[in-house]
């Protein structure tokens, strides 16, 4: 069995943000040489997430203000996580959106659905911020 790992880096310049990194764990794939086996995505925060959907602007939006009804960043004062830091929200939405995804390797390739697509989710940047590839199989 091969393994392959590696840590790719991200500071997105705002508070929050969603990056398709599809194109990256693509890259890491062919690098691995592998074949048929599996990819896992991680971030390595838990204030971010990892999570696949579609690469759609509308849904992006409309992702940010359910997140924003879910865990209001502000009043940051509502928060008893928020004494040091004002980030409680970030901790919440990284939850509701996960920290990571499994996708199989077919043929040399992601086996996807039609529309799915690996995102990065940040939720309290202005930071650099690593996310984990490890990809295993033959
Ligand atoms: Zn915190």
């Amino acid at each position: 069995m091969k393994s392959y790992r590696k840590e790719l880096w991200f500071e997105v310049p705002s508070r929050r943000g969603l990056i398709n990194i599809t194109p990256q764990v693509e890259k890491c794939l062919r690098e691995s040489g592998i074949k048929e086996g599996l990819v896992l995505v991680n971030a390595m925060h838990i204030t971010a997430s990892v999570f696949i959907n579609d690469d759609e602007a509308g849904l992006h939006h409309d992702y940010e203000v359910w997140l924003e009804k879910l865990a209001p960043h502000e009043p940051v004062s509502q928060y008893r996580h928020n004494t040091y830091e004002d980030n409680a929200d970030a901790h919440m939405k990284r939850q509701i959106m996960g920290r990571e995804v499994v996708v199989a390797i077919t043929d040399g390739k992601l086996d996807f659905g039609t529309w799915e697509r690996i995102f990065y989710g940040e939720f309290d940047g202005r930071r650099r911020k690593r996310v984990l590839i490890k990809i295993i199989g033959e």
